[in-house]
């Protein structure tokens, strides 16, 4: 099994655990600005490049404030997460609403916030229209259905079978109608990927947006702002996995720009994405204690982190590394499925994993949890979402959320003898 690097080794996490009791996550703030910077770069080409940051991928102002602070947008798709981009200061059109099955009154506030609508359907032209009033600017979400077959995309399926966006066909008419209500700005969008690493697929979804960009211009005589390719960049959860090559995917859009868009008159036309998962996702890590060992049919190593502090194996059977801190050097001699406490039986973080001897008190380190981790905790079971740490780019660590407390779970609760009970409990 390869080592792969860690920001922090064995004692720094023992000494962190004195304040911070274990499961918690840390992200390396040293190491997500270096790659915001990386994939801005790989975009300079380009007059207007902007990655919108899918804010659902790590919810957290702290971390926001960051890729803030390295010129990225944002990208909502609730009420909570443009309130979340606005206290960062990502604001009117750096925030990009692509939502879905929206209602009407998060469409009236991002109106308000000067947020980019991204409409998902062609009859919120009318219920947009109708309660927030059409902004100048508005883009549709394309969905190609079977002019785009992705092979093997297991997380967003094929587009064909995706409930997002509109049909080639209503995009021509969404923007005539469009273009009827007096809107004069437009955007183009499409999102027909996730956890991505083959390159070429956003190659090719710049050349599907930009030939239509084109189309759409030439036949309804409107002009295309920018189109939105999307997030989806992949990375690589497992040892053999190759990271996607940023600076090849940039070249490739740049090639098919000069090809179609520049003939086609639309240069200069901005290529905006919204990747989450690449942004943050190998920069942050679910540090969990060994607490129990178990040899049944099988061997168990329990831990005190479970599913619900990141459910990403058990909802998608999805792969995520783990080191064993102090023993990365170790042989991996034995064969353990690693737990959590959950009530059901795929509260698994890996299944026949080949692990070094692990005693209770050993401290596990599950990789890639960055994005797409903290987020999709949830408490069933009474579970506790865990704290968040950020290890800061001078080495200082600083707790950006308190892990949650009875209290919290019971807060919208109104039960007196209940009250008294967490009271009387230091938990
Ligand atoms: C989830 C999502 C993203 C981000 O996806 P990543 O895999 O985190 O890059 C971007 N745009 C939309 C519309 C999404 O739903």
């Amino acid at each position: 099994m390869p080592t792969l690097p860690l920001p922090f080794d064995r004692d720094r996490i023992l000494e962190l655990t004195q304040e911070f009791p274990t499961p918690f996550y840390i992200y390396d703030e040293k190491a997500i600005r270096a790659n915001a910077r990386r994939l801005i770069s790989a975009f300079g080409w380009c007059s207007n490049f902007r990655n919108h940051f899918a804010v659902k991928a790590t919810p957290n102002p702290h971390l926001l404030e960051i890729l803030a602070d390295e010129g990225f947008g944002a990208d909502c798709s609730s009420l909570p997460e443009i309130l979340l981009a606005q206290s960062v200061g990502i604001d009117g059109e750096k925030i990009m609403f692509t939502s879905n099955d929206t209602p009407v009154s998060e469409f009236v506030y991002a109106k308000e916030a000067g947020a980019v609508l991204n409409l998902d359907d062609i009859t919120h032209i009318q219920s947009v229209e109708t309660h927030a009033g059409l902004p100048s600017l508005v883009s549709f979400r394309y969905n190609p259905g079977p002019l785009r077959q992705e092979s093997g995309n297991a997380i967003i399926g094929n587009p064909e079978d995706a409930k997002y966006g509109l049909t080639r066909d209503q995009l021509f008419d969404g923007y005539r109608e469009l273009k009827n209500r007096g809107v004069t700005r437009f955007g183009l969008h499409t999102m027909v990927v996730s956890n991505e690493l083959n390159s070429n697929s956003f190659v090719e979804t710049a050349r599907m947006l930009f030939t239509l960009a084109v189309e759409l211009s030439d036949t309804l005589d409107v002009r295309l702002e920018w189109v939105n390719l999307g997030g989806g960049i992949g990375i690589p959860y497992r040892p053999e996995d190759k990271a996607v090559d940023l600076e090849s995917v940039g070249q490739g859009i740049e090639a098919a720009y000069n090809e179609i868009v520049v003939p086609g008159g639309l240069d200069p036309l901005g290529v905006l994405m919204e990747n989450g998962r690449v942004v943050t996702g190998p920069y942050g890590y679910l540090v969990t204690t060994a607490i129990h060992q178990k040899k049944i049919y099988k061997d168990y190593v329990g831990v005190d982190a479970c599913m619900a502090n990141l459910m990403r194996p058990g909802m998608y059977g999805a792969y995520h590394h783990i080191t064993v801190l102090g023993k990365e050097k170790a042989p991996h001699n034995t064969v353990v499925d690693v737990v959590g406490s959950l009530c059901e039986n795929n509260d698994k973080f890996a299944i026949d994993r080949e692990l070094p001897e692990i005693e209770q008190g050993d401290l596990l380190v599950i990789h890639d949890s960055g994005a797409h981790g903290h987020a999709m905790g949830f408490q069933y079971n009474a579970k506790l979402r865990s704290a968040e740490l950020l290890l800061g780019a001078d080495g200082a660590v600083r707790c950006i959320r308190r892990a949650e407390t009875a209290a919290d779970y019971f807060a919208t609760l109104d039960h007196g003898p209940l009250d008294a009970l967490v009271a009387s409990t230091s938990n």
